[in-house]
């Protein structure tokens, strides 16, 4: 067994995951850190959280902690919770492949996890080298039977066993290995590259809900931008959202897509509120436009927008689930961009009230840094908001008057053809 010594940041490590493997193993069980923690210890890198590998059974770890309770359908895991410090504990697990086949679908997908197996057969059935890293809290010792420490130092993500294999189990491995390229910065090894290129199609097996849950921790982490060029290049972002992928032969869209997730990251860096829908509705904008525009032929422009979302919603929601508290907030950005053109009378001040004018106006700056022609519609609301009382009422633009800009001012000239409609 490969054990080395290792001086880890122990200031970062959370005293309430020690406190859980001492008593785990005080009570005679095995237990270790393990997984991105101990990876990103080694990296100097503060831990998300912790997670702990045992020996012991859910059911004994529920004894041992009173402040604990089981989660998790595929795996049993038990949280332990203090105060809002949680340490997820997982039995060690078995290797399935072999004797439980009927385990798995046709493709060789894992549906039933929950079998218990050894230290060993826990190490095979993590998914990179550099999360099977064990770490023994007492003799202050990393375990690694899989060249994990060598990876971290080669900053190279590479699956243990393999790549076409382990990616079937799990196809959404593929995913974690996006994630961190993009947010580590690692390099995917070559054979767990390829491989992704080849079978990503598998991403269709897995339930909307899981991808979904993914997709929020590769584009609500503060490394979207980056998440997204690697989708890309690992041609994995088409199996996610079809018909934004289609959309990407309009240079705006990407535009779009890639200053939508760039503010993400840095609204997360220094900790401001950041929302899916606002991602989502730049992810599907185009594709959105583009149906509006197929429907207005049959409908009023209205029912069209209004269709268009649906629709649009609806088809994504076969590849990822988009629960209503994020679809909702999505289709009012979208609906008041068509508002947002409107500037007279009282609309421009009954629009600043709505609970939803922050977001579509900063997506209505980012259409138009991303190349869509808006006759300045951005700065106008920009300064709109600058100035009071008077000045709003000057600024403030006749219906018709905004559509096409200088060319149609200077058409028209005799004012009292034009038509209010207001
Ligand atoms: P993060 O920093 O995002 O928490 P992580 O590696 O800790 O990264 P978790 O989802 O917390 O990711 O999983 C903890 C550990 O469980 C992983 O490091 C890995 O060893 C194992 N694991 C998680 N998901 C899988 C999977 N799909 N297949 C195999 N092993 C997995
Ligand atoms: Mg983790």
């Amino acid at each position: 067994m490969n054990k080395s010594a290792v001086s880890l940041p122990t200031e970062l490590i959370s005293v309430n995951a020690i406190k859980v493997v001492n008593r785990l193993t005080d009570q005679g069980h095995q237990a270790y850190l393990v997984g991105g923690c101990v990876r990103d210890l080694l990296l100097g890198k503060p831990p998300k959280d912790f997670d702990v590998a045992t020996s012991a059974h859910p059911e004994e770890v529920r004894e041992l902690f009173r402040n604990s309770r089981m989660i998790g359908k595929r795996f049993r895991i038990v949280h332990v919770r203090f105060g809002r410090d949680i340490v997820e504990v997982a039995t060690f697990r078995g290797p399935q492949a072999e004797i439980h086949e009927d385990h798995y679908t046709d493709s060789g997908m894992i549906l039933n996890d929950n079998l218990y197996g050894t230290f060993e057969e826990d190490v095979y059935r993590r998914d990179f080298t550099m999360n099977a890293l064990y770490y023994d809290v007492t003799r202050n010792e990393i375990i690694d039977l899989v060249g994990g420490m060598e990876d971290i130092e080669t900053r190279s993500i590479r699956l243990i066993g393999e790549p076409d294999n382990r990616y079937r189990e799990d196809p959404v491995r593929m995913l974690r290995a996006i994630r961190f390229n993009a947010s580590l910065g690692f390099d995917i090894d070559e054979g767990s590259g390829i491989s992704i290129r080849r079978i990503g199609y598998l991403l269709q097996d897995i339930p909307p809900a899981r991808i979904f849950e993914e997709v929020l921790k590769l584009f609500m982490n503060g490394c979207g931008e980056a998440s997204f060029t690697a989708l890309r290049e690992f041609d994995l972002y088409g199996w996610l959202f079809p018909s934004s992928h289609r959309s990407l032969d309009d240079a705006r869209s990407e535009k779009l897509i890639r200053l939508a997730l760039a503010s993400t990251d840095q609204r997360i860096a220094i900790q401001k509120p950041v929302t899916p829908a606002f991602v989502f509705a730049a992810l599907l904008w185009y594709p959105f436009l583009q149906e509006r525009q197929r429907l207005s032929e049959k409908m009023t422009i209205l029912e069209a927008s209004h269709e268009a979302a649906t629709s649009v919603i609806a088809n994504q929601q076969l590849f990822t689930s988009i629960p209503k508290r994020f679809s909702g907030p999505m289709r009012d950005i979208w609906n008041l961009q068509f508002r947002l053109p409107l500037r007279f009378g009282k609309k421009p001040d009954v629009l600043l009230t709505h609970k939803r004018f922050r977001a579509a106006y900063d997506f209505l700056l980012l259409r138009e840094e991303s190349g869509e022609e808006l006759e300045g519609l951005g700065s106008w609301w920009t300064e709109y908001q600058e100035v009071t009382g008077d000045e709003r009422e000057k600024m403030k633009v006749k219906p018709g008057a905004n559509t096409r800009g200088k060319r149609k001012r200077k058409r028209q000239r005799r004012p009292k053809d034009r038509m209010t409609t207001e």
